[in-house]
């Protein structure tokens, strides 16, 4: 199958309902340039300086996310065309992300991580921990972020029924947030959930934005 058969595939059981994040690290950009021009626009990658340097050689109309773990120091790099950013965990990285999407007098949309999975090594926020920084109003004041939602990866499991568990805990950690402290906004309205092994379960559980990989491009 090829790069735009494996889009197609994917593009048609998702509808309406989710949009495709191609996530092309390690990729080379001629296989990205093949998704771009059977009408892929959405990529993500999960390294800065790889992103960036996919950035420049790309065409420019490319929505480009942040998809991995990032290191404060990094931001400033992609801080001028980076559309979305989905692994905001720390209170830090969030103000150095307003700190530099101001710089550029832009707004940066913005993903809080939580941790759903049982793996210790997954990065992201407990709930409980968001939530008090939610209420003290600190993520909030920062006017160059767009809050956009929540992000997360279930447990790397053949456990179907737990990975569904994951992605339904998700939803309703969203869903609780969302009528605490975003009432008032309609940007607040995305689930980032699903890779190439368990999209279609997180699309049964309300994913909005999938990020698929492999199942696109080939194994890494
Ligand atoms: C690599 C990666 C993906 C895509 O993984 P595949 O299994 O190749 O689809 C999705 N999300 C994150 C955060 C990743 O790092």
């Amino acid at each position: 199958m090829s790069i735009a058969e494996n889009i197609r595939g994917i593009k048609e059981k998702l509808g309406n309902r989710a949009q495709l994040v191609a996530v092309s690290k390690t990729k080379p950009v001629a296989l990205i340039q093949e998704a771009y021009d059977s009408g892929q626009r959405v990529f993500g990658e999960n390294k800065v300086q790889e992103l960036c340097e996919k950035q420049e050689q790309l065409p420019q109309d490319i929505e480009w996310h942040m998809i991995g773990h990032l290191q404060t120091n990094k931001v400033k790099y992609m801080a001028a065309f980076i559309h979305m950013i989905h692994g905001v965990d720390s209170l830090k990285l969030a103000q150095e992300i307003n700190k530099q999407a101001a710089k550029n007098s832009r707004k940066i949309n913005c993903l809080f991580q939580l941790h759903i999975a049982d793996e210790e090594t997954k990065f992201g926020f407990d709930e409980q921990e968001l939530r008090d920084l939610l209420s003290k109003g600190e993520l909030q004041n920062l006017s160059h972020i767009v809050w956009s939602g929540v992000m997360g990866m279930a447990t790397f499991t053949d456990d179907s029924q737990k990975v569904k568990k994951e992605f339904a805990q998700l939803y309703q950690i969203y869903d609780r947030l969302r009528l605490e402290f975003f009432l008032n906004e309609p940007t607040f309205k995305e689930r980032s959930m699903g890779m190439s092994g368990d999209w279609p379960i997180a699309l049964d559980e309300g994913s909005t934005l999938v990020r698929v990989g492999s199942a696109i491009f080939g194994e890494r």
